[in-house]
């Protein structure tokens, strides 16, 4: 049982199937939230997804199938958790990343990433806002990056995805500033800025640094920490995931249009 009761609320988190929107769906579901996983995933990955969520008392958990690249499937999936009772909580999670320098950028990477990591959020928002006003609560957690505060080379379209997420993001906190009360929780729309994280997001370069270097995975990893990270120490998914809980609370109702870093300082260098 979490200290946040929010027992009655649905959530939908995308990218929930692994990673740091697995952690999510699970802290969620210990506050009593009633889940629906997203991503691209396997059956196992799926039946292990919900398998855990039930341990972890939720009371009831969905799957809801959309490749994020496809506007239509993102508008299935919205229709079908609408018909499940609607998200009172949304958390857009889902992402990619590549590392590639600049004159390599294909036209392919460059709309997948739009896609996937900037236009699919503006549609789960622009669905499901409405009726969290009109239900006086409402939870937007929208996961940017430290990447969305500062640039950083052979980042580009990465780094314009999470600005531009968090730009969305402050405009669509200001219009749904006033839906709610403190009572009833209000309706906020924030970003969580996570620096370098434990997931399989950043395996890809952790093992071109191992190569580089001829090291190990874990040298490679406080290679890359010494860089970036002050605190020298990578966060845990369970640790972005309690921030997300947090936000949640009724009590972080004016709580609102924030881009909030856990990045180990990297932000305020
Ligand atoms: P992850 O690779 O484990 O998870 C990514 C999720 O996105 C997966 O569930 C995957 O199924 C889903 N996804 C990818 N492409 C999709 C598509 N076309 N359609 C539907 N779903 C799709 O990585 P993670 O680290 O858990 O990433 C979660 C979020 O955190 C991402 O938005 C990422 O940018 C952000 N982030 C991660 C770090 C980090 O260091 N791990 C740092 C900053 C931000």
């Amino acid at each position: 049982m979490s200290y946040i009761n929010l027992a009655g609320k649905t959530a939908l988190v995308t990218g929930s199937t692994q990673g740091i929107g697995l952690e999510i769906a699970l802290a969620l579901a210990q506050a009593g939230v009633r889940v629906g996983l997203h991503g691209i995933a396997t059956r196992e990955q799926i039946d292990f997804a919900r398998e855990a969520l039930a341990k972890h008392g939720c009371p009831e958990s969905r799957f809801f199938p959309a490749d994020l690249r496809d506007t239509t499937a993102i508008a299935v999936m919205m229709d079908a958790v609408q018909d499940w009772g609607g998200a009172d909580i949304l958390v857009n999670n889902a992402g990619i990343q590549k590392t590639v320098c600049f004159s390599d950028i294909s036209a392919d990477l460059w709309e997948n990433m739009l896609a996937i990591n900037l236009s699919a959020p503006f549609h789960t928002m622009q669905r499901a806002l409405p009726s969290m006003a009109s239900r006086g609560y409402g939870r937007v957690i929208n996961i940017a990056s430290v990447q969305g505060l500062i640039g950083s080379v052979h980042k580009a379209p990465y780094v314009t995805t999470k600005h531009g997420l968090i730009g969305l993001s402050k405009v669509a906190a200001l219009e749904y500033a006033r839906a709610g009360t403190a009572v009833s929780g209000g309706v906020t729309v924030n970003c969580i800025c996570p620096g370098w994280t434990r997931t399989s997001i950043i395996s890809p370069q952790i093992e071109e640094r191992a190569k580089q270097l001829g090291c190990s995975e874990d040298s490679a990893i406080a290679d890359l920490l010494k860089q970036k990270q002050p605190s020298q120490r990578l966060s845990e998914p369970s640790e972005i995931a309690s921030l997300a809980l947090w936000l949640c609370a009724p009590a972080a109702h004016n709580v609102t249009g924030t881009a909030i870093p856990i990045d180990g300082g990297w932000t305020v260098q």
